[in-house]
């Protein structure tokens, strides 16, 4: 789950981690009254930022005003001009892909001035099964391209599960930075906050790009992004409330209001599959046909009706959809049931009128597989049964070509 920017300022807050001051805002009128009050405390450099649930804003453009989704201000008067240019416009940047995202909420910081910029994040290393801390002397350009181009300039980490993030591993950071003095052992408390806060919230990823030291010797989180494991949510309602919904994909949210994980796509063939594993196999499989998927639907271990049912609303929702794959393992379920459960499934007039014209292919495979497949067959509904997957596949593409 993602949060915004300001929302991940306030939780480091918590955890002391330094951040500059700043409001998050909707109005024109309280960013100015934000900026006033900073000014009046002694501050000549605003900073007006895009709040989307996607990074690269400082090199985006938004559409209607080309604005920078990151404004640095000097005066109240470009204050107002910058969040009258954000506000109700939509960002493009290279995350959001071409449509953009509209800028619902902006955030007023405090301008800092930058002696230097690095990059740290913490991570899980799926390889390693361990979570990695990564810095860089290289902030302020994207990670990726350091990675790629020059991989010495990234120091990592790797910090053993069960144990706290050790002293001399954050010193080690710090020191890898080329930090000193005052600035070090500043780094390295905020280096061991940040870790604390990613391991108690359970987030996935914590990325600060620029970390940054000032001319003072204060080290800041000039950018924050967050991501928390969904499967923890759970566990932590102070997170759960920050959920942006209007920032996802309504189809999406949708489907998690049915315990249905499901992925939007481009592509025109609908899955429905039971386990994950199943499901990105099944993609493939139309990928190979020449198909491609139009999403990504795990409806989990039961497949009975009213998980069928609510498959089938979740992927008519989507336009683009020309055919829809239903691919079923009957291991624990037997395929006779969800035989019988699709077929209900389709009976249901709501589901029956949104899916006229749409062919369905029935791939069930496991337990009762032929008995199964003589009741979709047996059935005079528009639907197309198949044993192996490749047959079921080869039936996808004919009905898209038909
Ligand atoms: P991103 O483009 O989405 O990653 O947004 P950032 O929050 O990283 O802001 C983009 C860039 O704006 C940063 O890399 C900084 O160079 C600059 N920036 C942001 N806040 C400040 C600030 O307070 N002072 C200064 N001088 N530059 C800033
Ligand atoms: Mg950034």
């Amino acid at each position: 789950m993602k949060i915004h920017e300001y929302q991940a300022k306030e939780l480091f807050k918590q955890y002391g981690i330094a951040v500059p001051g700043g409001v998050a805002t909707k109005s024109v009128n309280e960013a100015v009254k934000a900026a006033e009050e900073m000014k009046a405390k002694g501050s000549s450099l605003f900073v007006v930022k895009a709040q989307i649930h996607a990074g690269g804003r400082g090199k985006g453009r938004t559409k209607k005003n080309n604005a920078k989704g990151v404004i640095l201000c000097k005066t109240i008067e470009e204050v107002r001009e910058a969040a009258e240019s954000l506000l109700g416009d939509t960002l493009v940047t290279i995350q959001t892909g071409e449509e953009g995202q509209e800028i619902k909420t902006i955030y007023v910081t405090d301008g800092v001035e930058i002696d230097r910029e690095f990059y740290l994040g913490i991570l899980l290393d799926r390889e390693k099964s361990q979570n990695v801390i990564m810095a860089s002397t290289e902030g302020g350009v994207e990670i990726e391209k350091v990675a790629e181009e020059t991989p010495e300039k990234i120091v990592k980490v790797w910090v053993e599960p069960g144990m706290d993030l050790q002293p001399n591993q954050a010193r080690r950071i710090a020191f890898a930075l080329g930090l000193k003095g005052d600035a070090f052992k500043k780094a390295v408390k905020f280096i061991a906050a940040l870790y604390k806060f990613y391991e108690e919230k359970d987030a996935d990823m914590v990325e600060i790009n620029p970390l940054v030291t000032t001319p003072d010797g204060d080290v800041l989180a000039l950018d924050a992004k967050v991501t928390f494991d969904g499967n923890s949510i759970y566990r932590h309602k102070d997170i759960a409330d920050l959920r942006d919904k209007s920032e996802e994909n309504p189809i999406e949210v949708e489907a998690s209001k049915f315990d249905l994980n499901y992925i939007k796509l481009d592509g025109n063939v609908g899955c429905m599959v039971n386990g994950a594993g199943l499901a990105m196999a099944t993609m493939d499989i139309i990928k190979l046909s020449g198909g491609e998927p139009a999403n990504f639907l795990d409806v989990g271990g039961g497949a009975n009706v009213e998980t069928v049912k609510n498959g089938f609303r979740i992927i008519l929702e989507d336009p683009s959809v020309e055919a829809i794959l239903i691919n079923i393992f009957g291991g624990i379920v037997r395929c006779d049931r969800v035989a019988n459960g699709i077929i209900e499934a389709i009976k249901d007039p709501e589901i029956a009128k949104k899916v006229e014209g749409v062919p369905i292919i029935v791939r069930l495979q496991g337990t009762n597989a032929e008995e199964a497949k003589v009741i979709i067959d047996n059935s005079d509904l528009n639907v197309i049964s198949a044993v192996l997957l490749k047959e079921a596949a080869e039936q996808v593409s004919k009905v898209l070509a038909a």
